[in-house]
Order: structure tokens, then sequence, then C-alpha cells
């Protein structure tokens, strides 16, 4: 039985990942759940999965979840507090599985724990990725820890190029739904409210991820992802638009034959492909019936009107301490955005200008790209602050 624990139970995908072992009893044990303060479901999951250990962000929510869940359970399960709660229920021996589902900047401590104490990482917080790839892949390397992609479009790739040889593999292309205003241009998009933009059309996920679909800078994200997954060089990873997101990738090798991974769009496939690897589960998912799909189509990015790709690019080939001032500035806008109190197109405004003002430094050092995060976010915040000052 695989033992796993879950970074992140209670948002979409750590929701997603317990309803396939739910259903797969006899695969797996839930070793460990970590949340950041959605209490009421955590005690939930503590009920159903018995883990032996869970951990929530703040001391008063652990406080209230030992009250919560009484003292029979209070007294078996043992209930952590803070970052270090967090990345210590990531690196205990009881679990040789870490589903790593944090999203945005909180998740790269206890991903990186994960990876140090040796362990298989499922790796959806793409945010620690972006970060942070270069520490994370190479101290990877140094404690054997594998990485196992459960970006849709990763997953992809990771399961068209199995069994190839690198120096054969050309380029990939990832494939992006393009949110839900594609097509549009930015000024039309200057109203668009939160809610509109939490509409997605095809994949059901979290609020940052939603945001991050609609500018296209997931998209962005997930090329710095690729370059450190697969150790790619921008230049071999292309992103097409895809609105019905059948195709979750391609992989393009030097004979110039082309292999796509194809499914309904639900995350519970990569989840579950990660979980399992290098086995499949039985019908995780819906069945494809590509007749009734009818048509597949295609486009390039618009990135006139959705410029945060291109600023991902940018960042990839600034290096550095770059990606991860692109990674904070977007968490701040996204937030600030959000809350209602900066225009959806103000969004790449700040990412842009966070990174004119950056000077890049390497990032060897996980100081040096923390330190890189924190400016960014300050950066970021005196933008926002100011402009609402001024109107
Ligand atoms: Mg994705």
């Amino acid at each position: 039985m695989k033992r796993i624990a879950i970074l992140g139970s209670t948002g979409s995908i750590g929701r997603s990942a317990l309803d396939i072992i739910a259903r797969h009893k006899g695969e797996f044990k839930v070793a460990a759940l970590t949340a950041g303060n959605n209490i009421a479901l955590l005690e939930k999951q503590m009920k159903f999965f018995s883990p032996d250990v869970v951990a929530v962000a703040g001391e008063s929510d652990a406080r209230e979840l030992k009250m919560r869940v009484g003292k029979k359970i209070a007294g078996s399960v043992e209930i952590l507090s803070g970052q270090d709660g967090i990345a210590e229920a990531a690196a205990r021996k009881n679990s040789g599985f870490v589903l790593s589902a944090i999203v945005g900047a909180a998740g790269l401590i206890p991903t990186l724990s994960a990876i140090r104490s040796g362990k298989t990482v499922g790796l959806a917080n793409k945010e620690a990725l972006v970060m942070a790839g270069r520490i994370l892949m190479r101290e990877a390397k140094k404690h054997g820890a594998t990485i196992l992609p459960v970006d849709s479009e990763h997953s992809a790739v990771f399961q068209c190029i199995e069994g190839h040889r690198k120096s054969r593999l050309r380029r990939i292309i990832l494939t992006a739904s393009g949110g839900p205003f594609v097509g549009r241009t930015l000024l039309d998009m200057e109203r668009i409210s939160p809610r509109e933009a939490l509409k997605h059309p095809r994949w059901k996920m979290g609020e940052k991820i939603t945001i991050d679909s609609a500018t296209l800078m997931n998209k962005g994200f997930e090329v710095i992802e690729a370059h450190h997954l697969f150790a790619l060089p921008s230049d071999k990873i292309d992103v097409v638009i895809h609105p019905q997101c059948i195709i979750h990738s391609v992989a393009e090798f030097s004979d110039r034959s082309c292999i796509a991974q194809l499914s309904v769009p639900d995350m519970r496939g990569p989840i579950a492909y990660a979980l399992t690897y290098p086995k499949r589960l039985d019908n995780v998912i819906d069945g494809l019936s590509l007749h009734k799909i009818g048509s597949l189509t295609f486009a390039k990015p618009d990135n006139r009107d959705f410029p945060c790709l291109s600023y991902a690019y940018m960042a990839l080939k600034a290096g550095g301490t770059m990606p991860s001032v692109l990674n904070a500035a977007n968490e701040v806008a996204v937030r600030a955005f959000l809350k209602g109190y900066i225009r959806f197109t103000d969004i790449p405004a700040i990412i842009r200008k966070a990174m004119l003002r950056h000077k890049v430094r390497p990032d060897t050092k996980l100081e040096v790209v923390l330190e890189a995060d924190n400016w960014a976010r300050a950066e970021a915040e005196e933008m926002i602050y100011s402009s609402r000052e001024t109107k």
C-alpha cells in the first residue's frame, strides 16, 4: 500500500486526490494532510482518512482543530502548525509519496522539505518550480528524490516522451485553453470583474490558477515549469491555444513525428498517474468520445492582448531571480484583483513594472530567491497602494 502525504489537502488538487484515494482504498493510505485555513474541511478529511499527522498554517487554527475533532481523534493524530509544521509533515518517514498541492509561493519550503527527504514528489505547486526550479531539481538529484509532474500539460509531455531518448526530442508544445477571454482585446478586458474571470470554460480549478489561466500567466508559468522538469531551453517549448482542452500537450521528435496525450479535461487523470506511476488505475476519468467533440481547433497565442505569456519567456531568458519576481508580482496582483482593488488589465502592467525594476541575481541560493520574492511583493504592493491613493 502506498503511503501518501498531501500538502494542500483542502484545495482543488488535494480534494481531487482524496477522491481518487477514497475510490481505491486498497491501493493507498493517507499518512499526512496539511491545509491553510479551511479547518472545517480538514476536520472532515481527518475523520474520513485517519492520517497519522496533520498540519495547518496558523497556530490558533491548530488549537481550534484539536477542539473540533475531540479528544479521541486528537489523541491519535498529531496536529502540527506553522510553516515548520507543514514542512515536518512533508518530511516524515510515514509517507513515501508527497503530493505537493499548496498554491503559490507558500508551497516552496514544504516542497523542498519533501524533496530533501528523498521521497517521490507529485508536483502540482508550479510556483515552487517557477521561483526556485534550479534549486529544487538540484536538491532532488542530491537527495535521490523523484519529481513527477501533476500539471496536466506536463503529465502529458511526461507520458508522451516515456521510452524515448531525450536527445531525440525536438520540442514540446504545451496546449492552453486560452481562458474565458480568448479573442478579446486589452481595451475591452479593462472592466472584467473577478466573477467573470473566475468562470473558466473547461477546467474546474482553484481561484488563483483560474485567474492565471485567464491572463495566460498560468501558461507562462508552465513554460518555466517545463524548462526545469524536462531540462529544455525556452526555444524548444511552444504554446498553442486549444480551447477544447482535449489534447493536453504534444512532444515532437527528431523525425518530426509528434505524440500527443488526449483525454477529457479532468485533473484526476494526471493526479492518478503521478500517484500510481508507472502503473495505471482503471476508469479514473470519463472516456473520450471524439465523434461527440467533433472538432479540435488550434490558434497562436495573442501576445499583445495577453502579454503575461511573453513576460514568462522574458523571465526565463533573463534567468536568475527574474522568474521569482514574475511569480511574486503576479501573486500580489491577482490577490488585489480578486479583492476588487485593481483592474484585470492591471495584472500584467504590475508584473511588467516589477520585472523592469528588478536587478537579476543568480538563483543558486534559496535566501537570494526568497529575497527577490519579498522585494517583488513589496514593489507590487506599493504600486497597488499608490494607485488606489490617486484614484
Ligand atoms: Mg496546467
